[in-house]
């Protein structure tokens, strides 16, 4: 038997043992701030009846993110704010492609499901619920603040079901007085909040180039250069339509502001004029060496990243100041990523490697804790999540998960329907499949998608494949209308350009 001494030493090892093991734990995690299981779980209703921010940084790819794995800070007041929040580390947008992209955010839906994979010409299906309709609904103020003319996140054809308010607002500077002058911060609200700030063409101040490009910069494009041969183009082709247009003190964007009020009825004309700026933006770094095209325009898109993070700073600090953090959750993603050249092309081109596909998922919750989450996640699944904080729920037919249940993505799709290509994703593989071809990466040991593995690793690339085709055909298919794939007034040169940026 053991002496009372003896008991007493056992009893004191084992006490010490356990302390120091809870001890290492809490150490360790809050060295790494790493989540060994990376599923945080919230009860539904963690936070009723809490405002709800959806932020949509429209092509803010992940990898340029210093707290996504990029060296070099080009968000430091975004990336902070992520060490408030849920950090989702594996999201992918189910699109490279605005419209397709904002629909399935906004229901929970693949872009096979909900339909609205031709711009310009679909219409949501009336039978599918949008999120800021179901808010409405339970009584919620809604407010859209970003570009209210866009064709590519048409307002017009079910994006714009359930707001209370359209505001035009595109940049983060105005949209807090945005949320203000619509009264919402003394009601229960949802806002969503759009931004085209690091669109190309990236046009950064100059003197904040250097920060991303030492010694720069090497070309400088202004808007109006890209302006004046806009106009000198379209001048050229449709004089009738310049007639009482006139440029004056030299300032080109202004007759080309003029130009599109007074045409921005018509999507070809809107598109003609996008085209027109956006070509010789590229065409200016032409002569440059690839590797110096590839490291300059990421560094311009850089200074862009850099440039949006200011105002989000700004955002951030009148949240806080009207103690909005208290009561609100924050939700700041992407609809797509951009690429510079990493697979031969630039902008969100017709593919679906990661630098397209891979966003940024931030979630910001009143009184809970902040996480890296490595759990693997999708756009589609952002409403579903919104709802079960909130305690509301979620329409049936939806394929979205909520990311703080149990349940898990054994993978996720994208789609680039018009291109006919389509991915299928898991945290170690991801297959693309291209018409008949089919490339296979193994996302742990190439991130950057380099080493095609389909032929080494037939088994695996017809399994994905199997699972891809099966899957696609039990989703739900709505009933949104489309046309013609492309309207006819888009001519073969056209079509194949717009296909090459990846609109269509
Ligand atoms: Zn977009």
């Amino acid at each position: 038997m053991f002496s009372i001494k003896s008991l007493h030493k056992i009893i004191f090892a084992i006490s010490f043992t356990a302390l120091f093991v809870v001890w290492q734990w809490y150490f360790v995690k809050s060295v790494f701030n790493f989540d060994f299981l990376a599923r945080p779980i919230l009860a539904d209703g963690f936070c009723k009846d809490c405002n709800v921010i959806l932020i949509s940084l429209d092509n803010l790819r992940a990898k340029s993110l210093l707290c996504y794995g990029y060296e070099k800070n080009t968000a430091p007041n975004l990336c902070s704010f992520a060490g408030k929040s849920y950090l989702f580390k594996n999201v992918y947008t189910p699109s490279s492609k605005t419209q397709d992209s904002h629909f399935s955010i906004f229901t929970g839906l693949y872009p096979i499901s909900h339909g609205m994979t031709v711009p310009f010409t679909s219409v949501l299906d009336s039978n599918i619920k949008t999120l800021p309709q179901i808010l409405a609904s339970n009584g919620y103020t809604t407010l859209f603040s970003g570009p209210k003319n866009d064709p590519h996140l048409p307002l017009d054809r079910g994006f714009e079901r359930g707001f209370s308010y359209k505001d035009k607002g595109d940049e983060p500077r105005y949209w807090m007085d945005n949320m203000k002058k619509n009264n919402l911060l003394n009601r229960k609200f949802f806002a969503f909040l759009h931004t085209y700030r690091v669109h190309e063409p990236y046009i950064p101040q100059k003197e904040n180039i250097n920060k991303f490009y030492p010694g720069g910069p090497l070309i400088y494009v202004t808007r109006n250069d890209l302006c004046k041969k806009a106009y000198i183009k379209l001048l050229s082709q449709y004089p009738d339509r310049f007639k009482n247009l006139k440029v004056l003190n030299d300032d080109y964007c202004n007759i080309y502001r003029d130009y599109n009020t007074k045409y921005a009825a018509t999507w070809n004309v809107e598109i003609e004029s996008y085209l027109a700026r956006l070509d010789p933006y590229w065409d200016a770094f032409n002569n440059l060496d690839f590797l110096v095209k590839k490291e300059y325009t990421h560094a311009l898109y850089a200074t862009s990243i850099y440039e949006m993070d200011l105002e989000l700073k700004k955002f951030f600090n009148e949240l806080e100041n009207n103690k909005l953090l208290d009561k609100t959750i924050v939700v700041i993603t992407a609809d797509h990523g951009e690429e510079f050249f990493e697979h031969g092309g630039h902008s969100h081109a017709a593919n679906l490697y990661n630098e397209s596909i891979q966003v940024p998922l931030i979630i910001y919750i009143p009184k809970s804790k902040s996480q890296i989450v490595e759990k693997l996640a999708s756009s589609v699944d952002i409403m579903p999540t919104i709802l079960s904080i909130l305690g509301i729920e979620a329409p049936e037919k939806i394929t979205g998960i909520d990311l703080f249940s149990s349940k898990e993505n054994k993978f996720v799709l994208a789609q680039h329907v018009t291109a006919n290509l389509e991915t299928i994703i898991t945290l170690k593989w991801k297959l693309i499949l291209n018409g008949d071809e089919k490339e296979l990466f193994d996302l742990t040991s190439d991130p950057e998608e380099q080493i095609d593995l389909s032929i080494k690793n037939t088994n695996i690339s017809n399994d994905l494949e199997n699972k891809l085709n099966n899957y696609l055909f039990r989703l739900p298919k709505y009933n949104s209308i489309k046309s013609e794939p492309f309207p006819t007034w888009i001519d073969e040169e056209q079509r194949k350009k717009l296909i090459e940026t990846g609109y269509f």
